[in-house]
């Protein structure tokens, strides 16, 4: 089922996550909805607080974009256990249609997540798929890809925002 995508400032993009405590069909049922919206919305990731779901959930599809190997998952209780580089990137997000935001992260990052039957895996991350899992990083726990830039490209961003919500 496609799922209505929740627009900045709505205050659960603001709130963070809560953890999985068991994975079963309602889970996975929401993961499922979760690659359905994001395909429908053109996205390459998806975090469940996006949909309005206050769990630690993500799903990323890195697929379409051919020149870094392509990721294709469902993450719950992601963490972050190792990090490096640095890599910048024109970023967009499906909760702030039409705006674009250089934000700047790790290259390379090494995940520990449990997949959608509640096994722990291990992942590394580089390039064009690291950014993107570091983007519903920040979802998870509050955090949107504007909190990442500030001053004068902060309050840019919030004018080009605000004037394209306005003609919508
Ligand atoms: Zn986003």
């Amino acid at each position: 089922m496609i799922r209505e995508i929740l627009k900045f400032p709505h205050p659960i993009l603001k709130t963070p996550t809560k953890k999985v405590d068991v994975i079963d069909d309602a889970v996975r049922g929401i993961i499922r909805d979760m690659f359905e919206t994001m395909y429908h919305a053109e996205g390459v990731g998806l975090a469940a607080n996006q949909i309005g779901i206050d769990l630690r959930i993500m799903v990323i599809d890195t697929t379409q974009k051919k020149e870094s190997p392509p990721v294709k998952l469902a993450l719950i209780n992601p963490e972050m256990i190792e990090k490096e580089g640095s890599i910048k990137y024109k970023e967009g997000c499906l909760s702030f249609p039409g705006l674009v935001v250089e934000v700047e992260r790790y290259s390379k990052v090494k995940v520990k997540a449990l997949d959608e039957y509640g096994e722990e895996k291990i992942y590394t991350f580089e390039g064009f798929p690291a950014i993107v899992f570091q983007h519903e990083m920040d979802h998870l726990e509050g955090i949107t890809f504007l909190d990442r830039v500030n001053g004068l490209k902060r309050r840019l961003a919030l004018e080009k925002y605000s004037k394209l919500q306005k003609q919508r």
